[in-house]
């Protein structure tokens, strides 16, 4: 069974993300590219978190359709930096799997063939020792 209350504290230790400064005005959401896929935007990561609800963003897709374009963190009036919240929920999903619960074979054979290379350098970043 998953502590969440400590991984609630771990995440926003590691982002360095002060959730009590979203203002809830959207605009990181509506600058995603990733917006129409994501099952909760990048504000709804504030907001899932504000309530503590840490289990819903660990079991959702929406953690790994993140490209990690920084977007958010550009458009956010108050420099909330949603996009680190975000990278700090995916170190909580996979530090608990151990660090090769994924081979780079396996990561590749995830992605479409449309998908930026980006997210490939990103995510071989952080399956790859
Ligand atoms: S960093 Fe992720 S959440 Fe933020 S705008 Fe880019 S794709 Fe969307
Ligand atoms: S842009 Fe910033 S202040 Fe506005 S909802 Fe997103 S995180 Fe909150």
């Amino acid at each position: 069974m998953l502590n969440y209350e400590y991984q609630l504290e771990e995440i926003l230790d590691i982002s360095g993300v002060d959730i009590g400064r979203c203002m809830k005005c959207g605009r990181c959401s509506a600058s995603c590219p990733s917006y129409d896929e994501m099952e909760h935007r990048p504000h709804q990561f504030i907001t899932y978190l504000a309530r503590g609800d840490v289990a819903a963003l660990l079991e959702s897709d929406a953690l790994w359709q993140c490209l990690a374009c920084f977007s958010c963190v550009q458009r956010c009036p108050r420099d909330v930096k949603p996009a680190n919240l975000i990278e700090a929920v995916r170190l909580a999903a996979i530090r608990p799997k151990g660090a090769e619960f994924l081979t780079v074979e396996e990561v590749e054979a995830k992605f479409a063939p449309d998908m930026p290379q980006q997210l490939l350098v990103a995510a071989f970043r952080k399956y790859m020792r």
